[in-house]
């Protein structure tokens, strides 16, 4: 059976705990092999990030330096089109192939606005998905078009996802970790302390390139 890979990509303006705890959560939780980071270029989703993509792209590979378990995938950073997640997973089932299992992660927020992207439907044929709490996000009611793709694949268990290479979704509980990169934007700009929210070697970076202020 091959091993299954996590896909997390977002903004990561900047990186921080609750992302790499996802990240750690998940592995663990679903048995991946290994988890790809995959920093946005230009997200179509969202207000444009505050700061550049090489700066974000960095920071993320800092953070990744500690953990053999993740790598950090460039290609969205380094491309002059904008960031659509079924054309990054398109291009990763070309490189991997069409029998591994996939599996995108995603916080409750981001999965609550899945309907709203590129060509949504075709995620479900490219990975599986897998959800995490989120605290400090109101929760959210899927939308009736997102709930009716969605719950006929609500996956029970974990090793349901182990017999496809994509298709199913699943719910995981990670600790609740209500950090957002909003929140460390928004402490920094104040001049407040962000230590212990995120790896000291992003902050170290955020300090050296006077990142947020
Ligand atoms: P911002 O505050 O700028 O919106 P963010 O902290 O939500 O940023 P993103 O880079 O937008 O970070 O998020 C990438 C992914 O990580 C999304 O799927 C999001 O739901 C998830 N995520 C981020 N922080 C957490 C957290 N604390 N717990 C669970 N999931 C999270």
């Amino acid at each position: 059976m091959l091993a299954s890979i996590g896909i997390f990509g977002g903004t990561f303006d900047p990186i921080h705990y609750g992302h790499l705890r996802l990240a750690e959560e998940a592995r663990e939780a679903l048995s991946l092999e290994q988890i790809v980071l995959i920093p946005s270029g230009q997200p179509p989703h969202r207000d444009a990030p505050q700061t550049p993509a090489n700066h974000r792209l960095a920071m993320a590979q800092l953070a990744a330096t500690a953990n053999r378990s993740i790598t950090v995938d460039p290609a969205e950073v380094e491309s002059a089109t904008p960031s659509y997640s079924v054309l990054t997973l398109e291009r990763l089932r070309r490189q991997l192939g069409p029998a591994r299992p996939l599996v995108l992660l995603l916080g409750a927020d981001a999965f609550a606005g899945l309907a709203s992207w590129y060509r949504w439907r075709e995620l479900f044929a490219l990975a599986h998905i897998a959800v995490a709490n989120r605290p400090g996000h109101p929760p959210q009611t899927p939308s009736a078009a997102l709930a009716a793709e969605a719950e006929p694949r609500l996956a029970a268990r974990v090793e349901d996802l182990f017999g496809a290479p994509a298709g199913r979704v699943l719910p995981f509980e990670m600790t609740p970790l209500a950090i957002s990169a909003s929140l460390i934007r928004a402490r920094l700009a104040a001049g407040q302390s962000v230590r212990y929210l995120l790896p000291d070697s992003v902050l170290d970076y955020i300090r050296s390139h006077r990142l947020y202020t």
